[in-house]
């Protein structure tokens, strides 16, 4: 049985004549927290896009949970989450009513809905966050709604980009603490961020510069095999060693 979550070979993405994702190959093993890291514009967004039905690669093959990226979009579709960049929930509306919205759009029965909402609100801690409406509330506060969102329809695998861009600390560890649990239950989690600190969570990194992938591995092995003290140093010497190509 094959327990990749996410298989990609030379997958690829021209915009015009400018190619944004250059032959990228991976592994994320089912269950798996695979940090996803680049410096901005290295093409992760466009990669993940295309993991997730949302864009047709150029060329390259890729399979997410076991479906065709180029067939079978909606078989994907149905079984990840994706908590985009952008903030993708309604401002005016309260964050039940964002939830009620898009559960709809999954098509989730009232009834089920309504038992996941009470479900997620307790385990994502959104207390009465929740009646407010979305563009009223603190940026940790969106993102944890926006990740309740994502989950509404328990996927298999969760893309998450950038998922803490704009907090602080302490709401970032505790947003850590709850995809933590995510994947303890068996949800695959593939995130971009820029915070080494959170890349250190990751069971696996890879890292991207300019459409390509450039390192992959564990972080504590990727530090031994480049004799460097911290992920940051390692980021910082990898894309310096790129730039002098
Ligand atoms: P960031 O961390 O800033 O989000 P990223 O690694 O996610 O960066 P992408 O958003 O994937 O990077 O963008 C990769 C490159 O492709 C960038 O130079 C971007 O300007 C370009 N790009 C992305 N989408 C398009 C598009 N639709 N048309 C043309 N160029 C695009």
């Amino acid at each position: 049985m094959n327990s990749d979550a996410v298989v990609i070979d030379k997958l690829t993405k021209w915009f015009g004549k400018f190619r944004a994702v250059d032959e990228v190959s991976l592994r994320v093993e089912t269950g798996e927290i695979f940090g996803f890291l680049g410096a901005n514009g290295a093409g992760k967004t466009t990669t993940i896009r295309m993991l997730c039905g949302l864009l047709l690669p150029t060329s390259g093959e890729g399979r997410v949970a076991g479906y065709d990226i180029y067939r079978d979009t909606e078989k994907i579709k149905r079984r990840i989450g994706y908590m985009s960049q952008k903030f993708s929930l309604y401002t005016d509306l309260t964050g039940y009513e964002n939830l009620w919205f898009y559960g709809s759009v999954y098509q989730m029965a009232p009834r089920e809905l309504k038992k996941r909402i009470a479900e997620l609100s307790e385990d994502l801690e959104l207390g009465n966050f929740i009646k407010r409406p979305a563009g009223s509330l603190p940026t940790g506060w969106r993102q944890r709604l926006a990740l309740a969102a994502s989950l509404l329809h328990r996927p298999q695998i969760l893309f998450l980009d950038e998922p803490t861009g704009g907090v602080d600390p302490v709401f970032r560890r505790r947003f850590w603490e709850i995809l933590y649990r995510l994947a303890d239950s068996g949800t695959t989690l593939f995130v971009t961020t820029h915070y080494m600190d959170e890349a250190e969570f990751c069971r696996r990194i890879s890292i991207m510069h300019h459409g390509r992938i450039i390192a992959v591995g564990n972080p504590q092995e990727l530090l031994v095999e480049h004799r460097q003290a911290s992920l940051q140093e390692l980021f910082i010497q990898l894309i310096t060693q790129q730039e002098c190509v």
